[in-house]
């Protein structure tokens, strides 16, 4: 079959289109890890709408839910305003999520986008606290405006604001000198050294794998004492679950196993269940400290993303998921470690945890090749990290398992193409 026609998108669209630019087609139907294309052309989807698409495309459990809502004439946008679906989001929310972890959130819906939950969670530290930095870390994503582009660790995306991103201050992130070096304490001596002009920060905001930045995974540990060390210095700590959180890493939220209780977390991509857009941010009650309408936006009302995230939440009413979710990160562990041990000349790194690994490659262009190769045989999966060195995997974790297997084929094929 051949591919359909760019014409439309190459001409009319802005030159700052990106992903479009490796996947040469035009997509019309999809159905949990599938896509196909206006020719009929199949592919396996590893790329889940970059974490927004966790429970597959039309998904059909959700999609009942969505048409149900909308033949009933539910309201469907509706600012800041008490609806059903609102309230059938947030009490589902508390009783899956929030009380099962013994966790006491107030819940913000902070605009439709994780930037959105990202920018809220700046500003209200800053205002809590009364300080004006932000201490981030290196390789850190965590969106494009412009608050939220100050704490993203990208020269690229950075020089795009046109403008000084100031009131941040940048870390290295756990593992960035290597195993041997504890980040956390040389980030103490900084802030205890008068001397080492860092000042007090209101907050640190990290990822606990960061996906843009490259499939680092922070440890345990590492989150543990960077909490008490912010707990020590009344720092407060968000951690941006926009792309790891709603199970990409096995468990709803990514820092669950850890004990960790942040407090502000930001959720978006995967919340709104369908692909649909949303977000939320997380404060600790006493971090309320909002005045009415002191941040607002017109999208923070989508009834049909609250619909489709109550019913998207009922997957985690109890453990089978989970153990799904961990059966099908292990063989895609396996695959990946067949992978790297068959081509030791690639020098592939293996990286990520659950449904978010990958491939880090120590030549330049390897990566993108691999996904190049990928596509042409019916794969989509994108690149990570500062110099797109890593191959990244992360399809729905709704993945059928004969098709999880069979895209792993695919990539180990084009790995195999790659070597020679
Ligand atoms: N934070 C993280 C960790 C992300 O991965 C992303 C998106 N890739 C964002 C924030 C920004 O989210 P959005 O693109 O929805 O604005």
């Amino acid at each position: 079959l051949e591919k359909p026609s760019m014409h439309v998108f190459e001409e009319m669209e802005s030159e700052v289109r990106s992903y479009c630019r490796s996947f040469t087609t035009v997509f019309d139907k999809a159905k949990n890890a599938r896509l196909w294309d206006k020719n009929g052309n199949a592919y396996i989807d590893f790329f889940a709408g970059a974490g927004a698409l966790n429970y597959g495309h039309n998904n059909e459990r959700i999609r009942g839910k969505l048409l149900d809502y909308m033949l009933k004439d539910g309201v469907t946008h509706s600012l800041d305003m008490a609806t059903g679906a609102k309230e059938r989001f947030l009490t589902r929310f508390n009783d899956v999520i929030l009380k099962p972890r013994g966790l006491s959130y107030k819940v913000m819906f902070p605009g439709p986008t994780g930037t959105n939950a990202v920018e809220s969670a700046l500003k209200i530290a800053r205002k809590v606290t009364g300080r004006s930095t932000v201490i981030c870390f290196t390789n850190a994503f965590h969106g494009m405006s412009l608050g939220s582009l100050a704490v993203t660790g990208n020269s690229f995306k950075r020089k795009g604001a046109g403008v000084e991103l100031s009131h941040s201050v940048f870390m290295p992130y756990d593992g960035y000198f290597g195993p041997d070096v504890d980040t956390v304490k040389y980030m103490e001596k900084l802030l205890d050294d008068p001397g080492s002009g860092v000042d007090l920060p209101a907050a640190v905001i990290l990822e606990t794998v960061q996906g843009e930045g490259g499939l680092n995974a922070a440890s345990p540990a590492w989150l543990k004492s960077m909490e008490a060390l912010c707990r020590s210095k009344g720092i407060l700590l968000i951690v941006d679950d926009v792309q790891m959180g709603c199970g990409r890493t096995g468990s709803f939220f990514s820092f669950d196993d850890t004990g960790l209780e942040p407090d502000i977390v930001c959720l978006s991509k995967s919340i709104g269940g369908y692909g649909l857009p949303m977000a939320l941010t997380l404060l600790k009650p006493d971090i309320d400290q909002w005045s009415p309408g002191e941040h607002n936006g017109t999208f923070r009302g989508n009834n049909l993303a609250f619909v489709a995230a109550a019913e998207a939440l009922q997957y985690w009413a109890n453990d089978e998921f989970r153990k799904a979710i961990e059966l099908k990160s292990r063989t895609v562990r396996a695959a990946l470690e067949r992978m790297a041990a068959r081509h030791p000349e690639l020098q592939g790194e293996i990286r990520g945890r659950g449904m978010i690994q990958g491939i880090a490659f120590a030549e330049d262009g390897l990566a993108e090749r691999l996904c190049q190769a990928a596509f042409d045989k019916g794969l989509i999966m994108e690149t990570s990290g500062p110099r797109s060195e890593v191959a990244k995997l992360m399809p729905p974790l709704t993945i059928e398992d004969g098709l999880l297997e069979q895209g792993l084929q695919i990539m180990a094929e084009a790995m195999k193409e790659l070597a020679e």
